[in-house]
């Protein structure tokens, strides 16, 4: 044999290696999708390291060489956690929060408005402090077009001494100021005991970022004819967020909005810090659709207008912002509340984006009300 038709010889017996190696990599997988499978039907643990360690020591026993046993671990260490990103995918697909291949974006109806398809402006107070107060900012917010009110009665503060909101008296406030000026009304629901009387007077009930792993909450506003407005915990991962927004799902509830709202990080220049990467990782994750409250990321007024901008322009399908006609005399949130002139100039600093058609996403066609509408 030349020289040449040798190297030709033992480059195909590699290329029948690689093939072998293939087949054998999927079989191995398909063989633990079955083990998981049983494993998950059987209620065992999925992940079983020590059996990882076991395997391991065992072929760096066997290693015939010429890999170093470094490599040998190294090479089945990468099959080992690809073979576990395999299940974690499966267990994804398993969630009714998950967008499944081809889904199309889910538009959650919010009595006359809808959200999922051009972005929301979802506005207004921090607390709803009386009526005059929550009156005017839904006359204002209203004559710029906003038709979603955010108002908190039942506010969940640091500090037991500052104001907790004014509880039902202020769910009523807003309720009477939203109907006056045709608007839909948000509010925080932050107890179980409470979700049914918040039903009576809201269109949507938030679940705030401290509440985010209250699971019997979750499971509570999951039972709801309400939609549901979930924010993500500052510390919470996206993959808790999403599992936070299943319990809700489970209980027959799949009107859900998901809302980045920063989170916890070491710079104290803004109160949290906005994660927008959280945007387009959930879009794709889910279906949902994905807010982002830029007022609580930032903790400051002078930069929400470029941080509404980052996130529309991620993919985020709304901006929550707090909006009060003094913010100076606020009960809770003075430092980031912006007054009317200030909202007015958030609103030309953004606009672009409220007039833009919604960039090429998946076509939408489910829609959701939350449970059986009362
Ligand atoms: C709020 O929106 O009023 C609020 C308290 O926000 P978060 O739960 O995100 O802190
Ligand atoms: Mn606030």
């Amino acid at each position: 044999m030349t020289e040449n038709g040798e190297l030709a010889a033992l480059r195909s017996e590699v290329d029948g290696i690689n093939h072998e190696l293939l087949a054998l990599f999927s079989r191995r997988a398909r063989l633990a999708q079955e083990i998981h499978e049983q494993k998950l039907r059987s209620g065992r643990p999925v992940h079983d390291p020590e059996r990882e360690r076991q395997m391991l020591s065992q072929l760096i026993a066997e290693n015939p060489g010429p890999f170093p046993a470094g490599v040998v671990a190294q090479l089945f260490g990468e099959l080992f956690s690809a073979t576990k990103a395999l299940m974690e995918g499966a267990e994804r697909k398993g969630l009714r929060v998950a967008r499944g291949p081809g889904d199309p974006d889910l538009l959650v109806r919010v009595g006359t408005e809808t959200v999922g398809r051009e972005p929301v402006l979802i506005a207004g107070p921090c607390s709803v402090e009386n009526a005059v107060q929550i009156d005017r900012t839904a006359a204002f917010l209203a004559s710029r077009g906003v038709r979603l009110l955010r108002g908190g009665a039942y506010k969940p503060r640091t500090s037991p001494y500052d104001f907790q909101g004014l509880g039902r008296e202020g769910l009523e406030l807003l309720a009477v100021a939203a109907r006056r000026h045709g608007m839909q009304s948000v509010t925080e629901v932050v107890d179980t005991r409470h979700v049914e009387e918040v039903c009576r007077y809201a269109d949507v009930l938030q679940v705030g970022a401290r509440n985010m792993q209250n699971f019997e909450l979750l499971k509570e506003v999951g039972r709801a004819a309400r939609p549901v407005l979930l924010k993500r915990g500052p510390s919470a991962t996206l993959h808790e967020l999403l599992h936070a927004a299943e319990y809700v799902a489970a209980q027959g509830n799949g009107a859900i909005l998901l809302c980045e709202r920063g989170i916890r990080s070491f710079d104290n220049q803004t109160r949290n810090v906005l994660d927008i990467s959280a945007v387009p990782l959930l879009r794709r994750a889910t279906a949902l659709p994905v807010l982002v409250d830029v007022s609580h990321a930032a903790g400051r007024k002078d930069i929400l207008a470029p941080l509404a901008r980052a996130a529309l322009a991620a993919g985020a399908q709304g901006i929550l912002l707090e909006v009060h006609p003094s913010p100076a005399t606020a009960r809770s949130d003075a430092q980031q509340q912006l007054d009317f002139d200030e909202f007015a100039r958030f609103e030309a600093e953004t606009s672009a984006f409220w007039t833009r058609a919604p960039v090429a996403h998946p076509r939408v066609e489910r829609v959701s009300s939350g449970a059986e509408q009362a």
